[in-house]
Protein backbone atom coordinates (compact mmCIF):
# COMPACT_ATOMS: atom_id res chain seq x y z
CA UNK A 1 0.00 0.00 0.00
CA UNK A 2 1.50 3.44 -0.82
CA UNK A 3 2.31 5.11 2.56
CA UNK A 4 3.53 8.68 0.88
CA UNK A 5 1.35 10.94 -1.81
CA UNK A 6 2.71 14.59 -2.90
CA UNK A 7 0.09 17.18 -2.06
CA UNK A 8 -1.49 17.91 -4.74
CA UNK A 9 -0.92 21.51 -5.97
CA UNK A 10 -3.45 24.06 -7.08
CA UNK A 11 -4.10 23.92 -10.76
CA UNK A 12 -1.45 20.94 -11.10
CA UNK A 13 -2.29 18.79 -13.86
CA UNK A 14 -2.95 15.04 -12.94
CA UNK A 15 -0.33 14.00 -14.59
CA UNK A 16 2.36 16.42 -12.99
CA UNK A 17 1.12 15.09 -9.29
CA UNK A 18 1.55 11.49 -10.31
CA UNK A 19 5.47 12.38 -12.01
CA UNK A 20 6.81 14.33 -8.97
CA UNK A 21 5.34 10.84 -7.21
CA UNK A 22 7.18 8.79 -9.32
CA UNK A 23 10.36 10.71 -8.61
CA UNK A 24 10.18 10.94 -4.86
CA UNK A 25 9.37 7.51 -5.07
CA UNK A 26 12.25 6.39 -6.65
CA UNK A 27 10.74 4.58 -9.44
CA UNK A 28 12.39 3.97 -12.26
CA UNK A 29 10.03 1.41 -14.12
CA UNK A 30 7.50 3.08 -15.83
CA UNK A 31 5.13 -0.18 -15.89
CA UNK A 32 5.91 -0.55 -11.95
CA UNK A 33 4.77 3.49 -11.60
CA UNK A 34 1.25 2.70 -13.24
CA UNK A 35 1.45 -0.47 -11.18
CA UNK A 36 1.48 0.58 -8.07
CA UNK A 37 -0.80 4.00 -9.20
CA UNK A 38 -3.37 1.90 -10.64
CA UNK A 39 -3.02 -1.34 -10.33
CA UNK A 40 -2.93 -1.55 -14.17
CA UNK A 41 0.22 -1.56 -16.16
CA UNK A 42 -1.84 -1.11 -19.45
CA UNK A 43 -2.32 2.29 -18.73
CA UNK A 44 -1.44 5.14 -21.54
CA UNK A 45 -0.78 8.88 -19.54
CA UNK A 46 -2.47 11.68 -21.11
CA UNK A 47 -0.92 14.73 -20.20
CA UNK A 48 -4.90 17.00 -20.55
CA UNK A 49 -7.38 14.57 -19.56
CA UNK A 50 -5.93 11.41 -17.90
CA UNK A 51 -8.56 8.74 -17.08
CA UNK A 52 -8.50 5.85 -14.97
CA UNK A 53 -8.99 8.06 -12.27
CA UNK A 54 -11.35 5.99 -10.19
CA UNK A 55 -8.26 2.74 -10.06
CA UNK A 56 -6.10 5.46 -9.25
CA UNK A 57 -8.54 6.38 -6.06
CA UNK A 58 -8.35 2.68 -5.28
CA UNK A 59 -4.78 2.68 -4.43
CA UNK A 60 -4.36 6.53 -2.97
CA UNK A 61 -7.68 7.38 -2.01
CA UNK A 62 -6.59 7.00 1.52
CA UNK A 63 -4.11 9.54 1.23
CA UNK A 64 -5.48 11.91 -0.89
CA UNK A 65 -9.21 12.62 0.03
CA UNK A 66 -11.43 13.40 -2.85
CA UNK A 67 -14.03 12.22 -4.66
CA UNK A 68 -12.75 10.78 -8.42
CA UNK A 69 -14.81 13.33 -10.23
CA UNK A 70 -13.01 15.82 -8.25
CA UNK A 71 -10.28 15.00 -9.30
CA UNK A 72 -11.18 15.58 -12.78
CA UNK A 73 -12.53 18.96 -12.05
CA UNK A 74 -9.50 20.41 -10.46
CA UNK A 75 -6.81 18.57 -12.09
CA UNK A 76 -7.77 18.14 -15.80
CA UNK A 77 -8.89 20.26 -18.78
CA UNK A 78 -12.87 19.03 -18.42
CA UNK A 79 -14.18 21.41 -17.15
CA UNK A 80 -13.49 24.26 -19.55
CA UNK A 81 -15.71 22.23 -21.70
CA UNK A 82 -18.87 22.38 -19.22
CA UNK A 83 -20.68 25.13 -19.64
CA UNK A 84 -20.90 25.08 -23.13
CA UNK A 85 -22.39 21.24 -23.77
CA UNK A 86 -25.57 19.68 -22.23
CA UNK A 87 -25.22 18.48 -18.50
CA UNK A 88 -25.82 15.16 -19.19
CA UNK A 89 -22.95 14.72 -21.87
CA UNK A 90 -21.02 16.49 -19.55
CA UNK A 91 -21.88 13.79 -16.73
CA UNK A 92 -20.97 10.88 -19.68
CA UNK A 93 -17.48 12.56 -20.17
CA UNK A 94 -16.78 13.14 -16.50
CA UNK A 95 -17.66 9.20 -15.66
CA UNK A 96 -15.86 8.27 -18.91
CA UNK A 97 -12.50 9.84 -17.41
CA UNK A 98 -13.29 8.10 -13.94
CA UNK A 99 -13.79 4.98 -15.17
CA UNK A 100 -12.10 4.32 -18.06
CA UNK A 101 -9.65 6.70 -20.67
CA UNK A 102 -11.61 9.11 -22.75
CA UNK A 103 -10.45 8.73 -26.64
CA UNK A 104 -10.31 11.31 -29.08
CA UNK A 105 -13.36 10.21 -30.54
CA UNK A 106 -15.62 10.58 -27.77
CA UNK A 107 -14.30 13.59 -26.79
CA UNK A 108 -14.60 14.77 -30.31
CA UNK A 109 -18.19 13.98 -30.43
CA UNK A 110 -18.67 15.18 -27.15
CA UNK A 111 -17.33 18.62 -26.99
CA UNK A 112 -16.74 19.09 -31.00
CA UNK A 113 -13.05 20.10 -30.06
CA UNK A 114 -11.40 19.71 -32.65
CA UNK A 115 -11.14 22.66 -33.83
CA UNK A 116 -8.90 23.53 -30.91
CA UNK A 117 -5.23 23.45 -31.69
CA UNK A 118 -3.74 21.13 -28.94
CA UNK A 119 -0.34 22.28 -27.46
CA UNK A 120 2.30 20.14 -28.57
CA UNK A 121 4.54 21.08 -25.50
CA UNK A 122 4.18 22.12 -21.63
CA UNK A 123 4.04 25.71 -21.40
CA UNK A 124 5.15 27.37 -18.06
CA UNK A 125 4.92 31.05 -16.66
CA UNK A 126 8.74 32.00 -15.79
CA UNK A 127 7.54 33.82 -12.98
CA UNK A 128 5.15 31.21 -11.48
CA UNK A 129 8.17 29.10 -11.57
CA UNK A 130 10.28 31.06 -9.53
CA UNK A 131 7.68 31.40 -7.24
CA UNK A 132 6.90 27.56 -7.42
CA UNK A 133 10.85 27.27 -6.74
CA UNK A 134 11.01 29.55 -3.45
CA UNK A 135 7.83 28.12 -1.81
CA UNK A 136 7.38 25.03 -2.55
CA UNK A 137 10.96 23.64 -3.59
CA UNK A 138 9.89 22.07 -6.74
CA UNK A 139 7.79 23.07 -10.00
CA UNK A 140 4.89 21.45 -11.34
CA UNK A 141 2.74 21.93 -15.02
CA UNK A 142 -0.39 24.38 -14.35
CA UNK A 143 -3.47 23.40 -16.11
CA UNK A 144 -4.21 27.08 -17.30
CA UNK A 145 -0.69 27.45 -19.20
CA UNK A 146 -1.38 23.90 -21.42
CA UNK A 147 -5.41 25.35 -22.52
CA UNK A 148 -5.36 26.14 -26.24
CA UNK A 149 -5.58 29.99 -26.54
CA UNK A 150 -3.78 30.56 -23.62
CA UNK A 151 -0.81 32.83 -23.89
CA UNK A 152 -0.08 34.60 -21.07
CA UNK A 153 0.00 34.67 -17.15
CA UNK A 154 -2.62 36.69 -15.66
CA UNK A 155 -1.09 36.94 -12.48
CA UNK A 156 2.32 38.32 -13.48
CA UNK A 157 1.08 39.73 -17.30
CA UNK A 158 3.84 38.05 -19.29
CA UNK A 159 3.94 35.93 -22.18
CA UNK A 160 4.58 32.14 -21.62
CA UNK A 161 7.55 30.30 -22.04
CA UNK A 162 7.64 27.12 -24.24
CA UNK A 163 9.50 24.41 -21.76
CA UNK A 164 11.21 22.56 -24.87
CA UNK A 165 9.04 19.68 -23.18
CA UNK A 166 6.43 17.44 -25.31
CA UNK A 167 3.28 16.72 -23.94
CA UNK A 168 3.50 13.29 -25.98
CA UNK A 169 6.86 11.44 -24.31
CA UNK A 170 8.66 9.17 -26.14
CA UNK A 171 8.33 6.46 -23.48
CA UNK A 172 4.59 5.63 -23.97
CA UNK A 173 3.83 4.71 -19.95
CA UNK A 174 5.82 7.77 -18.96
CA UNK A 175 4.04 10.68 -16.26
CA UNK A 176 6.17 13.59 -17.23
CA UNK A 177 7.62 15.69 -14.97
CA UNK A 178 9.20 19.36 -14.80
CA UNK A 179 12.86 18.40 -14.39
CA UNK A 180 14.38 18.85 -17.51
CA UNK A 181 12.81 22.38 -18.14
CA UNK A 182 15.55 25.21 -17.77
CA UNK A 183 13.89 28.90 -17.71
CA UNK A 184 15.46 32.01 -19.69
CA UNK A 185 16.60 34.65 -17.91
CA UNK A 186 15.16 37.32 -19.78
CA UNK A 187 12.47 39.38 -18.87
CA UNK A 188 9.28 38.98 -19.61
CA UNK A 189 7.48 40.62 -22.67
CA UNK A 190 4.46 41.70 -21.15
CA UNK A 191 1.67 40.17 -22.81
CA UNK A 192 -1.38 42.06 -24.88
CA UNK A 193 -4.06 43.31 -22.65
CA UNK A 194 -6.83 41.36 -24.44
CA UNK A 195 -4.78 37.97 -24.35
CA UNK A 196 -4.48 38.04 -20.50
CA UNK A 197 -8.16 38.87 -20.34
CA UNK A 198 -8.77 35.69 -22.52
CA UNK A 199 -6.58 33.80 -19.75
CA UNK A 200 -8.54 35.35 -16.98
CA UNK A 201 -11.60 33.92 -18.56
CA UNK A 202 -9.86 30.63 -19.26
CA UNK A 203 -8.71 30.43 -15.78
CA UNK A 204 -12.54 31.42 -14.48
CA UNK A 205 -13.57 28.33 -15.96
CA UNK A 206 -11.40 26.65 -14.30
CA UNK A 207 -11.28 27.60 -11.25
CA UNK A 208 -14.91 27.13 -10.33
CA UNK A 209 -17.91 24.78 -10.81
CA UNK A 210 -20.04 26.15 -13.52
CA UNK A 211 -23.04 25.18 -14.47
CA UNK A 212 -24.01 23.50 -18.00
CA UNK A 213 -25.94 25.71 -20.16
CA UNK A 214 -28.09 24.03 -22.42
CA UNK A 215 -27.29 24.69 -26.82
CA UNK A 216 -30.84 26.52 -27.26
CA UNK A 217 -29.61 28.77 -24.44
CA UNK A 218 -26.72 29.66 -26.06
CA UNK A 219 -28.82 30.08 -29.43
CA UNK A 220 -31.22 32.96 -27.29
CA UNK A 221 -27.52 34.76 -25.65
CA UNK A 222 -26.14 34.87 -29.48
CA UNK A 223 -29.42 36.38 -30.46
CA UNK A 224 -29.39 38.94 -27.75
CA UNK A 225 -25.39 39.30 -27.63
CA UNK A 226 -26.35 40.54 -31.54
CA UNK A 227 -28.89 42.90 -30.73
CA UNK A 228 -26.61 44.51 -27.63
CA UNK A 229 -23.41 44.60 -30.03
CA UNK A 230 -26.09 46.68 -32.36
CA UNK A 231 -25.37 43.83 -34.61
CA UNK A 232 -29.15 43.10 -35.80
CA UNK A 233 -30.62 44.52 -38.69
CA UNK A 234 -34.43 44.56 -38.05
CA UNK A 235 -34.97 41.21 -36.78
CA UNK A 236 -32.22 40.20 -38.68
CA UNK A 237 -28.54 39.01 -37.52
CA UNK A 238 -25.67 41.45 -39.60
CA UNK A 239 -23.10 38.41 -39.54
CA UNK A 240 -20.95 40.76 -41.98
CA UNK A 241 -20.64 43.30 -39.17
CA UNK A 242 -20.23 40.73 -36.44
CA UNK A 243 -17.40 39.19 -38.72
CA UNK A 244 -15.69 42.57 -39.06
CA UNK A 245 -15.95 43.54 -35.37
CA UNK A 246 -14.39 40.00 -34.69
CA UNK A 247 -11.87 40.43 -36.62
CA UNK A 248 -10.85 43.54 -36.32
CA UNK A 249 -10.60 43.02 -32.25
CA UNK A 250 -8.73 39.57 -32.75
CA UNK A 251 -6.51 40.53 -36.29
CA UNK A 252 -6.85 38.07 -38.75
CA UNK A 253 -3.54 36.33 -37.74
CA UNK A 254 -4.44 35.05 -34.26
CA UNK A 255 -7.93 33.87 -34.93
CA UNK A 256 -5.71 31.62 -37.81
CA UNK A 257 -2.88 30.23 -35.64
CA UNK A 258 -5.71 29.46 -32.83
CA UNK A 259 -8.14 27.41 -35.41
CA UNK A 260 -10.56 30.25 -35.66
CA UNK A 261 -10.28 31.79 -39.01
CA UNK A 262 -13.14 33.24 -40.77
CA UNK A 263 -12.16 33.04 -44.17
CA UNK A 264 -14.47 30.21 -45.03
CA UNK A 265 -18.48 31.28 -45.53
CA UNK A 266 -20.39 29.98 -43.72
CA UNK A 267 -17.95 30.00 -40.65
CA UNK A 268 -18.13 29.28 -37.02
CA UNK A 269 -18.92 32.54 -36.17
CA UNK A 270 -22.14 32.63 -38.37
CA UNK A 271 -22.86 29.39 -37.62
CA UNK A 272 -22.61 30.43 -33.47
CA UNK A 273 -25.56 32.97 -34.09
CA UNK A 274 -27.85 30.91 -35.96
CA UNK A 275 -29.66 27.92 -33.91
CA UNK A 276 -26.81 25.73 -32.03
CA UNK A 277 -27.22 22.38 -33.35
CA UNK A 278 -24.02 21.48 -31.76
CA UNK A 279 -21.60 22.82 -29.38
CA UNK A 280 -18.78 25.40 -29.26
CA UNK A 281 -15.57 25.41 -27.59
CA UNK A 282 -14.95 27.46 -25.25
CA UNK A 283 -12.42 29.84 -26.92
CA UNK A 284 -14.79 30.45 -29.62
CA UNK A 285 -16.94 31.55 -27.06
CA UNK A 286 -14.70 33.90 -25.43
CA UNK A 287 -13.22 34.89 -28.19
CA UNK A 288 -16.70 36.66 -29.14
CA UNK A 289 -17.51 37.86 -25.74
CA UNK A 290 -14.27 39.88 -25.65
CA UNK A 291 -14.76 41.26 -29.19
CA UNK A 292 -18.42 41.90 -28.71
CA UNK A 293 -19.33 42.46 -24.96
CA UNK A 294 -20.34 46.46 -24.72
CA UNK A 295 -18.94 46.10 -21.25
CA UNK A 296 -16.08 43.75 -19.30
CA UNK A 297 -17.58 40.76 -17.47
CA UNK A 298 -16.62 38.03 -15.45
CA UNK A 299 -16.86 34.68 -17.70
CA UNK A 300 -19.22 33.25 -14.03
CA UNK A 301 -21.36 36.06 -14.64
CA UNK A 302 -21.84 35.92 -18.16
CA UNK A 303 -23.17 31.98 -17.97
CA UNK A 304 -25.11 32.82 -15.46
CA UNK A 305 -27.08 35.32 -17.96
CA UNK A 306 -26.92 32.62 -20.19
CA UNK A 307 -28.26 29.81 -17.67
CA UNK A 308 -31.65 32.25 -17.04
CA UNK A 309 -32.27 32.43 -20.66
CA UNK A 310 -35.46 30.60 -22.02
CA UNK A 311 -34.39 28.40 -25.10
CA UNK A 312 -34.56 29.91 -28.34
CA UNK A 313 -37.74 28.91 -30.60
CA UNK A 314 -37.53 31.06 -33.04
CA UNK A 315 -36.01 29.15 -36.19
CA UNK A 316 -32.67 31.21 -36.30
CA UNK A 317 -31.57 28.75 -39.01
CA UNK A 318 -34.02 30.57 -41.19
CA UNK A 319 -32.43 32.93 -42.65
CA UNK A 320 -30.30 30.17 -44.44
CA UNK A 321 -33.22 29.91 -46.40
CA UNK A 322 -33.60 33.83 -48.41
CA UNK A 323 -36.86 33.79 -49.30
CA UNK A 324 -38.49 32.82 -46.01
CA UNK A 325 -37.31 35.59 -43.99
CA UNK A 326 -39.60 37.60 -45.06
CA UNK A 327 -43.25 37.94 -44.46
CA UNK A 328 -43.91 38.37 -48.64
CA UNK A 329 -42.69 35.43 -49.19
CA UNK A 330 -44.82 33.52 -46.64
CA UNK A 331 -47.90 35.32 -47.67
CA UNK A 332 -46.86 34.03 -51.40
CA UNK A 333 -46.40 30.38 -50.15
CA UNK A 334 -49.58 30.27 -48.05
CA UNK A 335 -51.25 31.53 -51.37
CA UNK A 336 -49.56 28.56 -53.77
CA UNK A 337 -50.93 26.38 -50.86
CA UNK A 338 -54.44 27.67 -50.81
CA UNK A 339 -54.57 27.37 -54.54
CA UNK A 340 -53.66 23.90 -54.93
CA UNK A 341 -56.31 22.99 -51.80
CA UNK A 342 -59.11 25.16 -54.47
CA UNK A 343 -58.07 24.20 -57.45
CA UNK A 344 -59.50 20.33 -56.75
CA UNK A 345 -61.53 19.74 -53.99
CA UNK A 346 -61.20 16.36 -54.32
CA UNK A 347 -57.62 16.28 -54.13
CA UNK A 348 -55.95 14.52 -50.81
CA UNK A 349 -52.90 15.93 -48.68
CA UNK A 350 -51.37 12.52 -49.60
CA UNK A 351 -51.99 13.36 -53.69
CA UNK A 352 -50.51 17.02 -53.47
CA UNK A 353 -47.57 15.84 -51.18
CA UNK A 354 -46.72 13.16 -54.43
CA UNK A 355 -46.42 16.56 -56.65
CA UNK A 356 -43.31 18.37 -56.87
CA UNK A 357 -44.84 21.46 -56.19
CA UNK A 358 -46.66 20.32 -53.63
CA UNK A 359 -44.01 18.73 -51.64
CA UNK A 360 -41.86 21.28 -51.95
CA UNK A 361 -44.80 23.26 -50.58
CA UNK A 362 -45.72 21.30 -47.82
CA UNK A 363 -42.09 21.00 -46.76
CA UNK A 364 -41.57 25.07 -46.46
CA UNK A 365 -44.67 25.58 -44.53
CA UNK A 366 -44.20 22.48 -42.42
CA UNK A 367 -40.61 23.80 -41.63
CA UNK A 368 -40.81 27.96 -41.56
CA UNK A 369 -44.95 28.00 -41.09
CA UNK A 370 -45.79 25.14 -39.34
CA UNK A 371 -48.57 26.73 -36.65
CA UNK A 372 -50.39 28.03 -39.98
CA UNK A 373 -50.12 25.27 -41.93
CA UNK A 374 -51.24 22.85 -39.17
CA UNK A 375 -54.46 24.84 -38.56
CA UNK A 376 -55.06 24.68 -42.13
CA UNK A 377 -54.78 20.71 -42.52
CA UNK A 378 -56.90 20.76 -38.89
CA UNK A 379 -59.76 22.88 -41.10
CA UNK A 380 -59.67 20.53 -44.09
CA UNK A 381 -59.25 17.62 -42.19
CA UNK A 382 -62.66 15.58 -43.21
CA UNK A 383 -61.20 16.15 -47.15
CA UNK A 384 -57.99 14.77 -46.10
CA UNK A 385 -58.43 11.36 -43.78
ZN1 LIG B 1 2.85 33.69 -13.67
Amino acid sequence: MIAHFPKPQRDELLGSILARFIKRQGIRDDKIALDILFGNRKIVPSPLLQGHIGELHANIGHLWQVEPADVVERHTLLPLFKPFIPAGRYKMLQTNLVELALNTGTLRSGINASILKWPSQYHICPECWREQVQSQGYTYWQRLFQCPGVESCPDHGGKLYNSGVSLSSDRRHQFVGTDSVHIPSNKDINSEHKKLQLSSMVRQLLDQPLPSVTLLQWSTFYLRLAKMADCLDGARINHLKITHQVQSYWKRGWLDSHGLGLQEKPNWLTAMFRKHRRPFTYLQHIAVWLALYPEQKRAAEIIAEAKTLPELCVPLHQSRYKQSESDETKTEKREAWKQILTADKELTLKAIRQTPQGARLYSWLYRFDNQWLLRILAQLEHRFW
